[in-house]
């Protein structure tokens, strides 16, 4: 037996401990040290412990490890008690005022998705949902029967989604020349931000943000401030049982995933059948390899077993084309979420 190399240990001790590091950065944001760092700078455990209201020995081990993970920094004036500060990385990311701020996505994930995959292996074993099991309801659709409860998992979901979006909205709105389409409509845009990017990157463009009664309500706690509004308008539907607004443009945004082939067909074929030929759709997705191998936020997503699917590029081309869209191009934005433009035929 040869000794492991030293890169292959790391990289499955890094894996053992994943979930370690995702906990701890869940528990410093939730607990808002990266929001008090962010403030105050500087700080020292105790500091932090009494600002925090939480033990000094606790803190003193969430900062420590934080700091190992490169997301908080130390120094240790001479003879002093070390002080923190955010990393980059923190200040960019983790303060729930940051530019990029993934603070509503982490908490999602540390409230509605670790308790799934702490059931992870009834869900393996049955190749379902575990929703009743983490939560002690049945969720039929996940969004009405689950996110939309109440005023808080709402906004908590609503939050979630805005901050990817807002990290990945410019890509997804500037991956193609949108010039010719004056009309869009964002099917399932919650609070607007993707339709946002599109009007700012696109002056000639208004987009109808069509979303689900619940959600369309709050469109004014996200509202971008210093942005022109006029071209934003949202609708309340329900994509699978109203008429859609007529657009040039169909817009479907991390919607396809969430549901099987079935529902896929039966909201393209609504697609289809409201918009005339030359029409398009902007789909964006996390596009798997053909060979299904990565990535693996992808692959890891859906450990959740929701009732969709992660798929290809090459799936979703062939759902579109049964629908009569063609692809016209398609990118992979190097950001979290990947496009594909579609034209109706
Ligand atoms: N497109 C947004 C984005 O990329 O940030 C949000 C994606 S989120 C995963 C799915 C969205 O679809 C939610 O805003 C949800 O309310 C909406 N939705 C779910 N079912 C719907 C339905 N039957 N009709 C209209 N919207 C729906």
């Amino acid at each position: 037996n040869t000794e492991p190399e030293k890169a292959d240990l790391q990289r499955i001790i890094t894996l053992m401990d994943g979930f370690r590091s995702s906990k701890a950065l869940f528990t410093a944001s939730k607990m808002g040290v990266f929001d008090l760092l962010q403030k105050s700078p500087g700080l020292d455990a105790s500091q932090v412990a009494a600002e925090i209201k939480a033990s000094v020995k606790g803190t003193r081990c969430l900062l420590e490890a934080c700091v190992s993970l490169g997301l908080v920094t130390t120094c240790e004036k001479s003879h002093q008690k070390p002080v923190y500060k955010n990393s980059t990385l923190a200040a960019q990311f983790l303060g729930s005022d940051s530019p990029f701020s993934l603070h509503g996505y982490i908490m999602h994930t540390d409230n509605a998705v670790w308790p799934l995959f702490s059931h992870l292996e009834n869900a393996v074993r049955e190749g379902t949902n575990q929703h009743e099991q983490a939560f002690g309801k049945k969720a039929q659709d996940l969004f009405q029967d689950s996110y939309y409860n109440s005023q808080a998992l709402k906004l908590r979901f609503m939050s979630a989604m805005h901050s990817i979006a807002k990290v990945t909205g410019k890509a997804v709105a500037t991956a193609f020349d949108l010039s010719a389409y004056k009309t869009a409509c964002d099917l399932g845009g919650c609070t607007g931000a993707i339709a946002y990017e599109l009007t700012k990157a696109n002056p000639q463009m208004s987009v109808i943000v069509f979303d689900l009664a619940p959600v369309v309500e709050m469109r004014e706690t996200f509202q971008p401030q210093h942005m022109d509004m006029d071209r934003v308008s949202f609708m309340a539907g329900d994509f699978f049982k109203d008429d859609l607004p007529k657009a040039d443009l169909y817009v479907l945004a991390r919607i396809l995933h969430d549901w099987s082939d079935e529902k896929v067909d039966i909201l393209l074929e609504k697609i289809a059948d409201t918009c005339n030929p030359g029409c398009g759709i902007l789909l964006s997705e996390i596009f798997l390899n053909e060979d299904r191998s990565a990535p693996s936020r992808g692959l890891l997503q859906a450990l959740s077993m929701s009732p969709g699917r992660q798929r290809s590029a090459q799936e979703y081309c062939l759902l579109l084309e049964r629908h009569g869209f063609t692809v016209k191009d398609m990118k992979y934005t190097d950001n979290l979420l990947d496009a594909m433009l579609c034209l109706k035929i």
